[in-house]
Formats: C-alpha cells, sequence, structure tokens
C-alpha cells in the first residue's frame, strides 16, 4: 500500500494543533504550511516551531511529522481592514461578522496550500474549519470546503480531498478531541504553547490557557474549556 500524506494548515491556534494531532494519527506522513500576512501580533507563528518540536515527541506517531512552509501573503494586508491585521478595535460589525474577518481568507489559504501539496506529491489537505462555534465566517462552511476541494481537484487535474476533522464540533468537543488524540500531555501543550488570542497576550495565564481573557477568541476558548468539565464531571481547574 503506497504511503498516505497529509498536508495541515498549521497556524500555531488550539484548533490548527488538535487538526495536526489528528492527522498524525491516520497519516504516514504529515506536513505543515503557515502563512504570514501581516498578523498583528507574530506570536502565533513563533509558537508554530515549538508545538511541532513537541509533538514529534508525543506518542508513537510523532516521527511521521515531516517538513513545514511559512508562506508569505502580504497581498492579504493591503485588501483587508480588520482587527487582525491593523491596529483596530475588534467589534462585531453591522453584518454580525466581527472585524477580524479577512474576506476569503480561507480560500486564499486552501489555494496556495492545494498548489503545495501539488508539489509536494500530497493529495490531502487537512484544517481547522468549523462550522459550529458562532464565527459567522462563510469561507469556514463545510460547503464552501467542500466546493473548494471540487474546484481545486479540477484546476490542478489531480484529486484534492479537505478534511476538517472539527467542522461540526464545538470547542469542548475540540479539547475531548485533543484529549482523546494525546491525552494529558497534548492538553498541557494546547494549554502551554498554542495561541488563540486576538491582542497576542501571552502573559495572562488562565485555566484554559493564554490570552487577554477578553476577546472573542479568549471568550470562545474559555467557555470551551469550562464547557468540556462540565460534560465530563471534572474541575475547570484542572489545567492550572
Ligand atoms: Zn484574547
Amino acid at each position: 500500500m503506497p504511503e498516505s500524506s497529509a498536508l495541515v494548515l498549521f497556524s500555531g491556534g488550539q484548533d490548527s494543533t488538535v487538526c495536526l494531532a489528528w492527522a498524525l494519527d491516520r497519516y504516514d506522513r504529515v506536513e505543515t504550511v503557515g502563512f504570514r500576512y501581516g498578523q498583528r501580533h507574530g506570536v502565533e507563528l513563533e509558537q508554530r516551531e515549538v508545538i511541532r518540536s513537541k509533538l514529534r515527541h508525543l506518542g508513537a506517531q510523532g516521527h511521521r511529522l515531516g517538513g513545514d512552509t511559512v508562506l508569505d501573503l502580504p497581498a492579504l494586508q493591503s485588501i483587508s481592514d480588520t482587527a487582525l491585521t491593523r491596529e483596530t478595535e475588534i467589534t462585531f460589525a453591522a453584518t454580525g461578522l466581527p472585524t477580524t474577518f479577512v474576506p476569503g481568507r480561507n480560500l486564499l489559504f486552501l489555494t496556495y496550500a492545494a498548489a503545495l501539496a501539488y508539489r509536494r506529491g500530497i493529495g490531502t489537505l487537512v484544517g481547522g474549519m468549523c462550522e459550529t462555534d458562532f464565527s459567522g465566517y462563510p469561507d469556514c462552511r463545510n460547503d464552501t470546503i467542500q466546493a473548494m476541494a471540487q474546484a481545486l481537484s479540477l484546476g490542478l487535474a489531480s484529486p484534492v480531498a479537505i478534511e476538517t476533522p472539527l467542522m461540526f464540533i464545538d470547542k469542548a468537543a475540540t479539547w475531548e478531541l485533543a484529549s482523546e488524540l494525546g491525552g494529558k500531555e497534548l492538553i498541557q501543550i494546547i494549554l502551554e504553547d498554542t495561541h488563540t488570542c486576538y491582542m497576542g497576550d501571552r502573559t495572562h495565564r488562565h485555566p484554559w490557557g493564554y490570552g487577554c481573557g477578553k476577546c472573542p477568541a479568549c471568550d470562545l476558548r474559555a467557555k470551551g474549556w469550562t464547557e468540556w468539565h462540565t460534560r465530563t464531571g471534572d474541575t475547570a481547574e484542572a489545567g492550572t
């Protein structure tokens, strides 16, 4: 049987770290790709290598982790006017979408990832898109992702599959999935090393990890952590 392989869109956040662990569990060879597009804080990108090196030593599948590529997409900054890339306040716009929304960002990421995967001889992309928890990002919807896989397969004349293990689960279930995949060790890596806070805060440590504790990303992460412990009947302070 030929070796199975996957390219994971890996940002250094909680979701993409769980996706990376998921891929290491299923594919013989796993590579990662990240994007530099003028994020306000480089924290996420800095954490990527820290997480990768820890995952390489986690469990029996760590050795499957191969190379990493960071692609520069500075054009995203010139076509977006959002809280992620500029020093503007994170608020919810009249559309109901947070101002952190970069229009079509995932479509661009997937296109670049598919082109890279093609070059690397990889036919499967793995991403942390999720339509369950409210974020309102239309490019995270399953319909969008599957249509994208079809367009990429046609455009590359080579089958492209896009796997999204978090698509239909909420943040509490994401913590649970991490626990199933890597136990306490993986939970600890997520708490200590993954970064999701929109404000780039890595000074405040909460039971659920580092962050400002106020932005929508921290809010979602904290609520998921609490909900996960409620479901498992554990104490939410376990991570301190
Ligand atoms: Zn935050």
